[in-house]
């Protein structure tokens, strides 16, 4: 079945991030969406019981589609430590303790690396961020992309650019971790990047 296109104009992001809200309408604009923010609607955010990015995403779509009676955007991203079957994955954000901070998650994870034997080559490091995005209609169909963006573990950190797991993170092919890199090519790679690469192709064009 041919994927559904957005007929906009009017589209919720599903985030209470405003940054977030604001760099996805900025990335929309070109297609003439008018973006609201989940925060600025006042919706409640529904219990991420999904086992899998995109059904996270898709969760968050489908509930804020359904209490706005508009198209609605959720994404959901971690990063999947090969090594570790995949870890922290869903789990990402709450590694980093009460806090939310990146390297109490990074230091878990080089934890984990060390109990399972694990070596310190990018081979044997190898990890994966992703960014699953779903838009949701309010009568409940949804298209859902993921993105991806591979790369190794780096320990200690390197760089003071990016955010959470970024100084930590070297992307296949590249010398400089997320940490190291300017934004602007950090933002042309990223897997947020490639997701909105794939949604836009999707329902946007
Ligand atoms: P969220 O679902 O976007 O909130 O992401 C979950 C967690 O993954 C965050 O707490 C971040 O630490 C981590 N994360 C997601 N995307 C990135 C990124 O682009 N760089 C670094 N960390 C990220």
């Amino acid at each position: 079945m041919a994927p559904r296109r957005f007929g906009g104009p009017k589209l919720v992001v599903a985030t209470h991030n405003a940054g977030k809200a604001a760099e996805i309408g900025v990335m929309l604009a070109p297609f003439g969406v008018q973006v609201l923010s989940h925060g600025e609607l006042g919706l409640a955010v529904p219990e991420e019981t999904g086992t899998t990015f995109l059904e996270n995403a898709e969760l968050k779509a489908r509930a804020a589609a359904r209490a706005t009676n508009l198209p609605s955007l959720a994404d959901d991203s971690g990063l999947s430590v090969h090594a570790l079957d995949g870890q922290p994955g869903l789990y990402t954000a709450d590694w980093e303790g009460p806090n939310r901070d990146a390297m109490t998650g990074m230091a878990r994870i080089q934890r984990e690396l060390a109990a399972r034997g694990v070596a310190d080559t990018p081979e044997a490091r190898a990890a994966t961020f992703n960014c699953a995005l779903a838009l949701a209609w309010p009568d409940g169909h949804v298209e859902s992309v993921l993105g991806q963006l591979r790369g190794s573990i780096v320990w200690p950190p390197r760089g003071e650019n990016g955010h959470g797991y970024d100084p930590t993170f070297r992307p296949d092919g590249w010398n400089l971790t997320c940490g190291e890199m300017d934004p602007d090519v950090k933002n042309r790679i990223s897997h947020r990047a490639d997701a909105f690469a794939r949604l836009v192709e999707r329902c946007f064009r």
